[in-house]
């Protein structure tokens, strides 16, 4: 008799996930080889095949919606991890490395502004409130930030109260006035409790010809945030190129 097309059953000692099915089919091979098998004989191993196939296919759909969930899971953690790579753990806006890597790739290609704020004597904050309160200061800085800049502009947390707002392709008077409400919005911001008092920020803006490099446009919002510091505080200076 010509040979079976099925393959041969596992042998020696390798555990076989398969022995019911293997089983069941060693003896359909031997009912099907065997010339003089009768009707009964055939109909209880196909009945036993069936079985088995059934419940293979069961199995088989089960175990294809695990591994389909299991690579949406993956696909979900993928995401998270490069959210977390590139955002700040706080307050959600980009962190310093994505600040530095989108700022470099929109200045590449447009004109930007870039503005540096910085929360004014903001260690008495958490001097005076503790440091939780300070946290929740920074968070509604950068609601404040938030509902002005919108998705005209990009918000980053480049240090611990120091953030900064790109604005790429503006013209340098629509990016003061953003800056100047940013100032407004920030200092008429009431906190929550246990926060009795205004909290304000100074603000530095660079304009940056297409082509500007980050350290350039950054160093140069800087150095203006830095006169607005030496200048009172709570106030917007501009460094042009
Ligand atoms: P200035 O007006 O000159 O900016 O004064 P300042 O007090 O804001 O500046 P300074 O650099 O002396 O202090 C910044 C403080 O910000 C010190 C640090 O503990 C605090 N800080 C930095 N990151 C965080 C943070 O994530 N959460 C909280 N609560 N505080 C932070
Ligand atoms: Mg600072
Ligand atoms: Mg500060």
């Amino acid at each position: 008799m010509a040979a079976l097309p099925y393959p041969e059953s596992p042998v020696g000692d390798v555990p076989d996930l398969f022995q019911n099915e293997n089983d069941a089919l060693d003896k359909a091979r031997a009912i099907y080889a065997a010339v003089n098998a009768d009707a009964v004989e055939y109909r209880q191993s196909l009945g036993e095949l069936i079985a088995h196939f059934e419940r293979l296919m069961r199995e088989t759909r089960r175990l294809i919606g695990r591994s389909d969930r299991a690579e949406r899971e993956m696909q979900m953690l993928a995401q998270q991890l490069a959210h977390r790579a590139t955002h700040d753990a706080l307050t959600g806006v980009f962190n310093r490395s994505a600040v530095i890597e989108r700022t470099i790739k929109a200045l590449r290609a447009n004109s930007a502004v870039m503005i540096v704020l910085d929360i004014d004597e903001f260690k008495r904050v958490n001097d005076e409130f503790g440091h939780p309160t300070g946290d929740t200061v920074i968070l509604g800085i950068v609601d404040c930030l938030r509902r002005i800049v919108g998705e005209r502009g990009m918000i980053g947390r480049v240090g611990g109260e120091e953030f900064t707002v790109l604005l790429p392709g503006h013209a340098l008077a629509d990016a003061l006035q953003q800056a100047e409400k940013m100032r407004e919005a920030i200092g008429n911001h009431v906190f929550a409790p246990p926060v009795n008092r205004r909290i304000t920020a100074s603000f530095g803006v660079s304009a940056n010809p297409a082509g500007t490099d980050f350290d350039t446009a950054y160093g140069l919002a800087d150095a203006a945030l830095y006169r607005a510091k030496r200048g009172g505080r709570n106030r917007v200076e501009f460094a042009g190129q």
